[in-house]
């Protein structure tokens, strides 16, 4: 466990310095699908991911964040939570009900940048579809000294009275034109003002590898053509602004940790179909979570039914053991997506980011990638969409509405009254609910006649030339 022995300040002029003597870094950089967290949870066991995600008739949303040991940034990040919430739900009511096909979306993820023991730089990406051809996209961040407990703004970087603002400004300028995109325009005045030298045009920044990285909103300093750009400072850059700390440290060389390491895990044996019985095939979504899925782990295993989790991307890292407790125990995992938008919202490349980042963090907890199934979030799918996935798709026969109801009795009467031989239900492993009220339903499963197998199984899968790529299934 590394020590960082020092304040906020010492730590960013150190991380500045260090980011000096290597490599030499490009010094700016288009922004492109970053989905993939810069730091693993597991150097940071402390840091968990909360997922609020909600499907309602009109609308739906997803929002992500980190939460941490610490009363004030928890507080902040229920706070700035509930807000977004308020007023996307606010916005959703003075609108028209919208076309069933497209609800209304508020879709929040987050990337951790550089955490340390002292330090933590987290990025928020929100888009919002209210309708119309177009998405909002909107990007903020947090910095947050974790040993001051206190958060960091862009001032607090920057000599006091100095004139950062205005090199922040003319610097930001050459940089901006390096941008490929931006060099073929013709600057415009519109654009000039989104780096006027005031705060709130450079107020979204992480530190990351010692450089200060500024990020750009949507048409803050162009068209919707040059993106949301972000452009990084290196230290000499700054040095005549930047806050001065005599303190000295030693920073632990971060370890490297070996990534992508074959992973072998001693699985239990898939149940074969009983021809005897029926078949049903369990699904839970939007997991995994640190507590829940355990529990329905512990109920599945007491009744010998082996079930498929449809897990998101971004909630791995945080829970990887219960992923290889998944694997270990003969269920099967498919793919929810990495932060679960609505793909039809997104483009060509954006699904196929979320699709294959989740693959790959799957792979490189559990070794491999199975047949790995696809379960669009909110079941929004379409044509255009479908031709993206390069990989089943699997809906569901019974929705047990367990995430609106959150009552342990009512998932059991939803299986009763909607239940057939060869159905797929879908569960969510996130509400305690849905883990109370599984034992019932997996007893009273039992005493009608049903087997309870992963998807792969009921849908034969195993036979390889079954599957269909891109085809949606709902049932045997
Ligand atoms: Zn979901």
């Amino acid at each position: 466990m590394r020590k960082v022995i020092m304040g906020l300040l010492g730590f960013f002029m150190l991380l500045m310095l260090g980011a000096c003597q290597g490599q030499t870094v490009q010094g700016v950089e288009k922004e492109e699908n970053k989905m993939k967290s810069k730091v693993t949870s597991s150097e940071h066991p402390d840091i968990q991911i909360e997922s609020k995600i909600i499907e309602s008739e009109n609308y739906q949303y997803a929002v992500h964040f980190p939460k941490m040991l610490s009363d004030k940034w928890n507080d902040e990040m229920e706070r700035w939570k509930e807000e977004k919430i308020k007023n996307f739900e606010q916005e959703v009511q003075e609108l028209e009900i919208p076309d069933q096909q497209w609800p209304y979306e508020l879709h929040i993820d987050f990337e951790i940048f550089d955490a340390t023991d002292s330090f933590i730089s987290v990025k928020f990406n929100e888009s919002k579809f209210l309708g119309g051809a177009h998405t909002e996209e909107t990007t903020f961040t947090y910095n947050f000294d974790r040993e001051k407990k206190q958060f960091v703004f862009l001032a607090d970087l920057f000599k006091h009275k100095s004139n950062y603002l205005q090199l922040l400004s003319e610097l930001s300028y050459g940089k901006l034109m390096e941008i490929p995109e931006m060099k073929e325009l013709v600057w415009d005045e519109n654009f000039q003002a989104g780096i006027d030298p005031i705060e709130e045009n450079f107020e979204s920044f992480v530190i990351h590898d010692g450089k200060l990285i500024i990020f750009f909103q949507r048409y803050q300093v162009g068209p919707n053509s040059v993106g949301s750009p972000m452009i990084e400072f290196e230290k000499e850059e700054l040095q005549t602004v930047l806050r001065e700390n005599k303190k000295n440290g030693n920073r632990e060389q971060d370890e490297e940790r070996p990534i992508g390491k074959e992973v072998r895990l001693e699985t239990l044996k898939k149940q074969t179909l009983n021809p005897d019985k029926k078949h049903i095939a369990l699904t839970f979504d939007d997991g995994p979570h640190g507590t829940v899925t355990p529990k329905i782990l512990d109920i599945l295993a007491d009744y010998d039914a082996q079930a498929t989790f449809f897990v998101l991307g971004n909630r791995i890292e945080f829970h990887p053991e219960v992923l290889i407790r998944m694997k270990k125990e003969g269920h099967e995992i498919g793919n929810h997506s990495w932060s679960h938008p609505q793909l039809t919202n997104l483009s060509e490349e954006e699904v196929k980011a979320q699709i294959n980042h989740t693959n790959i963090e799957i792979e490189k907890v559990i070794g491999e990638t199975e047949t790995m199934l696809i379960r669009p979030p909110y079941g929004a799918m379409n044509e255009m969409t479908k031709q993206y996935i390069n990989q089943p798709i699997i809906h569901w026969s019974v929705d047990t509405n367990d995430w609106k109801t959150q009552n342990p009795e009512s998932i059991l009467e939803e299986v009763q009254n909607q239940v057939f031989d060869g159905s797929i239900i879908r569960m969510h492993d996130v509400y305690p609910s849905t883990a109370e009220g599984l034992a019932d339903v997996l007893a009273w499963l039992n005493s009608e006649g049903y087997q309870v197998v992963t998807v792969s199984q009921l849908l034969g899968f195993d036979d390889l030339e079954a599957i269909e790529a891109g085809k949606i299934y709902t049932a045997q």
